[in-house]
């Protein structure tokens, strides 16, 4: 019998998932977010269930080959658009569109000599001070890429700091709409928060990452209520029971004291498969259905689950690290950390299957 550590990815869930978008995208054209291999879920798995997007967003060219190599013929985003002008001949073999958002990019593309000239999503920096040229450039960066032959249509983007929190997007989108109001071009602006929360974000193409997944992102607001499905379970099973006397330690440090005499079932799955060292003791997880805690810290293979309250639950039973019945969410609270960074942490070891 092989390790039953398993991330199950649910192709129907995505699909769900992308439906859901497209319920709050309106006519806005869908750009999904897959980079970062499809946030944890594989890259081509991914794409092949949100097939049905307007465009895909990744962030290398790499990337970008294996979407073509899978037969995807519509719009291509390089989030972080090109590092430098030798990169351009296999961007236009890809047929990528570009992100530009610095001057160094616009000269490189008006040093180039493609065939056909690059669709560039050209973006502002309204407040989030990552990418982006700032409103006082814009209209300058836009007039060079409106001059350069070889550049097509061009779309204008920007990206919002705080649309999944309580500061919300008022503040950029009025920098945004400043900006962009005496404009042409097609826009984009939102990622899933703000697509899911924000009716004035949605125009020309969204760009949803974490809700195609089928994680919320707000904290404290659940996927569920937004109609979200989990798109990727990781279950393992208990691989062996120990019983605790009241006073006795577990695992390294021996950071946790049984108060009481306990049953433990020490689960197949550790920091090296991708779940948080950070989860500390109380992190929630699935025992044969039933939710209990972590014990413990978390160490390389291994986790350790409170079954003093499962008495049914002994070697071989099914535990649900996430997913189905257990939001990603909860765990990553626990953890101290967002559901995406545990999505994309998913270990190469873990192996995947669909269903
Ligand atoms: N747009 C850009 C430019 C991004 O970098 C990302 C993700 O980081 C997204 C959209 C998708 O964001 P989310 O996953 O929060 O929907």
């Amino acid at each position: 019998m092989s390790r039953p550590l398993i991330a199950r990815i649910h192709p129907a869930a995505l699909q769900n998932n992308l439906a859901v978008a497209r319920r709050h995208a309106g006519d806005a054209r869908i750009m999904a977010v897959i980079k970062a291999n499809g946030y944890g879920h594989g890259l081509r798995r991914a794409a092949r269930a949100l097939w049905d997007a307007d465009g895909f967003a990744v962030m290398s060219l790499e990337e970008a080959g294996h979407l073509r190599d899978l037969g995807w013929d519509k719009p291509i985003l390089l989030l972080e658009g090109m590092f430098d002008v030798a990169e351009l001949a296999a961007c236009e073999a890809q047929r990528v569109t570009l992100v530009v958002h610095h001057a160094e990019q616009i000269a490189m593309l008006e040093q180039a000599h493609p065939v056909s000239p690059f669709p560039v999503f050209l973006k502002l920096n309204s407040g989030m001070n990552r990418l982006g040229f700032k409103p006082q450039d814009f209209h300058a960066s836009l007039a060079r890429l409106t001059a350069c032959v070889n550049v097509s249509e061009i779309t204008l983007m920007s990206h919002f700091a705080t649309a999944d929190g309580a500061a919300g997007v008022s503040g950029q989108l009025e920098i945004i709409q400043a900006v962009f109001s005496d404009l042409d071009h097609p826009v984009s602006l939102a990622n899933s928060a703000a697509l899911l929360r924000y009716r004035a974000t949605r125009r020309d193409w969204v760009r949803p990452g974490i809700m195609l997944y089928g994680a919320s992102p707000f904290a404290g607001e659940n996927a569920h209520a937004l109609d979200l499905q989990p798109a990727m379970t990781l279950s393992s099973r208990i691989i062996a029971v120990q019983t605790l006397a009241s006073g006795e330690a577990l695992g390294y440090g021996a950071s946790y004291i049984a108060d009481r005499p306990m049953r433990v079932g020490v689960v197949a799955c550790g920091y090296a498969d991708g779940y948080p060292r950070h989860a500390g003791t109380g992190t929630p997880i699935l025992v044969n259905g039933q939710r209990t805690r972590t014990l413990g810290r978390v160490s390389m293979d291994m986790l350790c689950a409170d079954l003093t309250d499962i008495p049914g639950a002994g070697v071989g039973a099914l535990v649900v690290l996430w997913g189905e019945g257990l939001p990603v969410e909860a765990v990553a609270a626990a953890a101290g950390t967002i559901s995406y960074e545990l999505l994309c942490a998913v270990a190469q070891r873990v192996p995947m299957s669909e269903g």
